[in-house]
């Protein structure tokens, strides 16, 4: 059984409304919103309009709309951050890293010593993310890694005009 993140209320749910996370681009299905800890410059999250936790519960729709928004957000990542690579992932349940019970899928523009490495095995050895190799994530210890990466309103809007002048057409 997989064991998921509490959140009550969902604070992805509540971003949607308040448009406290910046919104790249949104479907009937999916959005693309603009990380606001900025693990990497430019890290965005395709999130499901609707509520729901894993990829286990998507919809064909959710499921073929998440994937187009990863396509689309790919390239506007390389024109607006210049990465060497472009990490794609997502989590399902707190052993695998999830945070927050609502389906998040990252796409982060990586550079050379990019913070996250090639993925979520690395959160275990990230500096300050609070977590022993093998565990699942304790988010209690968050606090001043969130803090360190917690990006300004306006650095947040100038990354996504940036990404949206960069979408395809
Ligand atoms: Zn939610």
């Amino acid at each position: 059984m997989i064991q998921l993140p509490v959140r009550d209320p969902c604070d992805l749910c509540r971003a949607i409304q308040a448009e406290r996370w910046k919104i790249v681009e949104e479907g009937g299905h999916a959005l693309t919103v603009i990380n606001p800890c900025q693990f990497e410059v430019g890290q965005c999250c395709v999130i499901t309009r609707r509520h729901v936790a894993t990829l286990l519960e998507l919809t064909d729709p959710e499921c073929t709309a998440v994937m187009l928004h990863a396509r689309r957000v790919a390239p506007a990542l390389v024109g607006a951050c210049r990465p060497l690579g472009i990490l794609t992932f997502q989590n399902n349940g707190v052993y695998s890293g999830q945070e927050t019970p609502h389906f998040p899928s990252m796409s982060s523009p990586e550079h050379e010593g990019s913070d996250w490495g090639i993925g979520p095995p690395q959160l275990a050895t990230f500096d300050g993310a609070g977590r022993q190799c093998g565990t699942s994530h304790d988010p209690r210890d968050d606090s001043s890694r969130r803090e360190r990466v917690r990006a300004t309103e306006e650095r947040l809007r100038e990354a996504v005009a940036l990404i949206r002048a960069n979408l395809p057409a």
